[in-house]
């Protein structure tokens, strides 16, 4: 009886963490692109900003009746599960409040990388400082020197394999371009998938950042194939489609911390 009770007590708990935890990746991800700072958000079509009890609670916008973006359900309802997935899959002997708060970082910045295709630089040196900080705790508790080496090592790491790819990948935009098969300014590669593959590299560390970028790589390889399948198949074939590294990276630096 007591064992069922601490456990229903502890399901409610983490519910409402993940309820909230959802209303915080739904707000950063609906400010942070729009003046970069912490203020309240805009209906998206007619920008009159919601008061708070009508953006909490899901309302439409009262002055246009624009209905609210079905990513603000599909994040409420995903995040509000992460709490209780946490408990099953611990991972990396992450302390749940830590995890907690690096899945709602990655969740933010998935977000607006899907939605804007964009990863903000304050947004990036938050992730440094968080990685950072996990990458150390992770790989520091048996020698403190072995953590931040590693930790250092995998940021630099993650960041410099991507540059290459970064620089390459404006290399063939500019031949391509020359040959006039696609405007200069396309690119193959954000900066911010640069910088954001510089956090997991400090927070998977050196040599786990390699299996992720390889995975990430071979995944968004992958989807990008089949989107030029598919493309061919409709006839509808774009030499260059840029694919988001972004949610790649992600899933795949989630893969090796909790699975
Ligand atoms: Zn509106």
């Amino acid at each position: 009886m007591e064992y069922n009770q601490g456990m229903n007590f502890m399901l409610v708990i983490s519910l409402v963490l993940g309820w909230l935890a959802g209303w915080l990746v739904n707000i950063l991800a609906d400010v942070l692109p729009n003046g970069r700072k912490l203020s309240r958000p805009v209906c998206p079509k007619c920008q009159k900003k919601f008061n708070w009890g009508e953006y909490l609670f899901f309302r439409n916008c009262t002055k246009c009746g624009k209905r609210r973006s079905l990513r603000t359900l599909i994040v409420q309802v995903v995040m509000t599960c992460v709490p209780v997935l946490l408990w099953f899959f611990p991972g990396q002997s992450l302390p749940f409040p830590l995890a907690l708060v690096l899945v709602i970082y990655l969740a933010v910045v998935l977000v607006i990388d899907l939605e804007r295709r964009l990863i903000l630089h304050p947004v990036s040196i938050t992730g440094a400082v968080l990685g950072l900080g996990i990458g150390i705790f992770l790989r520091g508790q048996e020698s403190i020197s072995y953590g931040i080496t590693s930790t250092l090592l995998g940021g630099a790491a993650g960041f410099g394999v991507m540059l290459l790819f970064y620089y390459i990948g404006e290399l063939f935009v500019k031949q391509m371009s020359k040959k006039g098969g696609m405007p200069a300014d396309e690119v193959a590669l954000g900066f911010g998938d640069v910088n954001l593959s510089g956090i997991l590299g400090l927070i998977l560390g050196w040599k786990a950042i390699f299996a992720c970028l390889f995975f990430a790589v071979l995944g968004g390889g992958l989807v990008s194939l089949a989107i030029i399948l598919g493309m061919l198949i409709a006839r509808k074939y774009k030499a260059f489609t840029a694919i988001p590294y972004a949610p790649f990276l992600i899933l795949s630096a989630l893969f090796f911390l909790f699975l």
